[in-house]
């Protein structure tokens, strides 16, 4: 059974159609990127599956369950964006606890999700500074501790590197895609890197208008690019 399944999902803002119907499902465990030009629909896509948008028509299963009328805070699912909106007046630790505390949960537990969120994004002694004396690598990792101490079963990236210089979004996609992996998780990735998308998914789905254009791994799309707006975007042989 698909883990995340999207049923003839639809979004519109008034007479203006993003997304006319889309069907998407996600094995449990699949890393897949969302491609495609801007305004194509990929962030609308992603606020819709995490509730912070309203839907217009379909439906939204997780592991079975009809989420779609879910409040957002009751959905076992982390949305990781762009521009991290770390608390300036607190520090790592503290931001990273933060949901967890809101929840009143237990302090040794919420000591052992901190530090294994620590261990696993490299953040060793940088606990008790505050983002202000971070790096922009470092805070988008703090951003991601965050998301990663709640344990979400399903990850929605929305272009979190793109603020990062190359040689950094390098090393962070290698981490993103091994956390996904550690924690067991279902991601669905936007970026508009093409080098990303083959090097990190499991598979790429390619989004034009509000539609999927094509999905398979980065081999099926790059051999056999079914239309030219394929090959176009991931630079195949067509
Ligand atoms: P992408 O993330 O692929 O760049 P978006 O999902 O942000 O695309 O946007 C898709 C389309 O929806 C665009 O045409 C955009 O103008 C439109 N759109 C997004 N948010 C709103 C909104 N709140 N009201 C009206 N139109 C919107
Ligand atoms: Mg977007």
């Amino acid at each position: 059974m698909a883990y995340l399944t999207l049923e003839k999902l639809r979004k519109a803002y008034g007479k203006h159609v993003v997304i006319p119907e889309i069907d998407l499902e996600l094995e449990a465990g699949e890393f897949v990127c969302l491609v495609g030009p801007s305004g194509s629909g990929k962030s609308t896509l992603l606020r819709m599956i995490a509730g912070l948008e309203s839907i217009s028509g379909g439906r939204v299963t997780v592991a079975g369950a009809d989420i779609t009328g879910t409040d957002p805070s009751d959905r076992d699912m982390a949305m990781v964006f762009q521009s991290y909106a770390l608390y300036p007046h607190m520090t790592v630790r503290d931001n990273m606890s933060f949901a967890l505390r809101m929840r009143n949960e237990d302090k040794a537990l919420i000591q052992e999700r901190v530090a294994e969120a620590v261990e696993m994004l490299d953040l060793h002694g940088l606990e008790d500074r505050k983002p202000s004396a971070l790096s922009g690598g470092q805070r988008q990792r703090v951003a991601m501790g965050r998301c990663i101490v709640r344990k979400p079963k399903l990850f929605l990236f929305d272009e979190p590197l793109s603020n990062l210089d190359a040689k950094l979004r390098t090393a962070t996609r290698h981490q993103i895609r091994r956390l996904h992996d550690q924690l067991g998780a279902t991601s669905i990735f936007v970026t508009h890197d093409q080098v990303e998308a083959m090097t990190m998914a499991d598979r790429i789905a390619l989004l034009d208008h509000g539609e999927v254009m094509q999905i398979g791994t980065p081999q099926e799309l790059y051999l056999n690019p079914k239309n030219r707006f394929t090959a176009g975007f991931l630079g195949s042989p067509e």
